[in-house]
């Protein structure tokens, strides 16, 4: 698919290869129907690293999300052990790719996603 002339959605970098995200699946396994409902009737287009944000913010999003549950005493994914250290990896995974990061994401803050790992810390599931 040729979208050369197209512009990345996210930082709007213009003539570099972009590509066309999908977010069928969320982190948890789960039909992606959240956190932008309308991409997929009007697909987005992004540069390589934006693309690369997008999948961590989509990440960062669902994680948040499943520990405020948690923290609510509501039902949430992070109540399983496993996906609980699998969550915990995957946030320390992103802190350390944004701080790797050439440019400054447009679509996440580094400051909140170490907010969030803080909070993953506090948190100990029993098995
Ligand atoms: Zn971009």
């Amino acid at each position: 698919m040729d979208s050369a002339a197209g512009s990345c959605n996210a930082c709007g970098t213009t003539g570099t290869a972009l590509m066309k995200l999908s977010l069928g699946k969320d982190f948890f396994g789960r039909t992606y129907d959240r956190l932008s409902p309308s991409t997929d009737q009007s697909p987005k287009w992004y540069c390589e690293s934006c693309s690369m944000q997008k999948n961590l913010q989509r990440d960062f999003r669902d994680i948040t999300t499943e520990i405020d549950k948690l923290t609510a005493g509501q039902t949430s994914q992070l109540s399983k052990p496993d996906e609980f250290q699998r969550a915990a990896l995957r946030v320390r995974e992103i802190v350390a790719l944004l701080d790797a990061a050439q440019n400054r994401s447009p679509l996440l803050a580094g400051g909140d996603v170490k907010r969030l790992l803080e909070r993953l810390n506090s948190i100990t599931i029993s098995a």
